[in-house]
């Protein structure tokens, strides 16, 4: 926990010092109040049109709450922000996707290139290890020099295995491979690393689809996941990012990474309200650590702390 707390001290000093401004300059909850409130979600890339409505809703509960305090206010805004979320979401929840017993979970990770996928899948990768489970990797980006061979680094610092394909190879044969390694060595957990070139997207998104097909082939409940890595760093262009990519897979959840270099956490709310996918996962940084799953409550208080 106080690990995610560090993790999030840029995106939550920067709202929170904004926030704060805004608080400062607090003397009633009048109309001047919601317009700063209003910029203030909309600098942290809450969207326009969700600060808009969380603004309104939030003069009806300020008001119907009879709340006049700063503190009451301030309460009153954080329980919107998590509820905002919450609803998106209709109550769906963030855990993991497991294969019943005996079956291999495979987990299916896409997303533009550099958005650290492959970084992710190292950190989750020990972390599902540390709790004993049997964990392969399959390198399915053949496409991008020094894709495969960074995976590899991953599995050797977790000291798990993992299934490669040569340079330029059919990413679904490297798929194949790796489940049926899974299935026969009894695995507990397949995680497959994809490409992300954008420059072609109608063929990335035929791959993939060729690459989930060669799972279900096989096990026709998996893939349990098809997690949907995302960089919150680059704000609304993520939004724009998941639009694409969930149009044309069936995305599970999101990874939203690199939030301890962001400012503008408030992507996470843009991307609920727009597409209710739930965040499953946050990166915090580069270390194999630096990973932890999503609770939109400790989310938000972290923000306004
Ligand atoms: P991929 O192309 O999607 O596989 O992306 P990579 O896994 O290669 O990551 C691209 C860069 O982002 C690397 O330098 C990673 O160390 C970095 N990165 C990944 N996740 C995080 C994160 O949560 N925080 C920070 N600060 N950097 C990250």
């Amino acid at each position: 926990e106080d690990h995610y707390e560090a993790g999030l001290t840029k995106t939550r000093s920067s709202f929170a010092e904004k926030f704060q401004l805004l608080m400062a300059n607090f003397r009633a909850v009048d109309e001047n109040f919601f317009d700063e409130l209003e910029e203030t979600l909309i600098a942290a890339d809450v969207g326009f049109e969700i600060a808009l409505k969380i603004s309104d809703e939030l003069q009806d509960e300020v008001r119907l709450k009879n709340a006049t305090s700063k503190k009451e206010v301030q309460e009153t805004i954080i329980e919107k922000l998590v509820d905002v979320y919450d609803q998106a979401g209709n109550g769906e929840d963030n855990s993991m996707h497991m294969a019943a017993a005996g079956n291999p979970s495979v987990f299916l990770f896409v997303g533009v290139n550099g958005v650290g996928k492959t970084t992710t899948i190292g950190k989750m990768a020990q972390l599902y290890r540390q709790q004993s489970k049997k964990v392969l990797l399959a390198a399915a980006d053949t496409f991008r020099a020094g894709a495969t061979e960074q995976l590899v680094e991953w599995a050797k610092r977790d000291q798990v295995d993992v299934v490669t394909g040569k340079e330029k190879s059919d990413p679904a044969a490297v798929v194949f491979d790796a489940v049926k390694r899974a299935v026969d060595q009894h695995y507990d957990i397949l995680f497959v690393d994809t490409a992300g070139r954008l420059q072609n997207n109608e063929n990335l998104m035929r791959e993939l689809e060729k690459m989930k097909k060669t799972i279900t082939r096989q096990l026709p409940e998996a893939p349990q996941e098809v997690l949907l890595v995302l960089d919150a760093t680059t704000g609304q262009n993520a939004l724009q990012q998941a639009r694409l990519f969930k149009d044309s897979t069936d995305v599970t959840g999101l990874v939203l990474t690199k939030l301890d270099g962001t400012a503008k956490g408030g992507i996470v709310l843009a991307i609920r309200q727009e597409l209710h996918l739930p965040v499953k996962w946050v990166g915090l940084g580069e270390k194999v650590t630096d990973l932890a799953p999503f609770d939109a409550d400790q989310f938000v208080y972290g923000l306004f702390k």
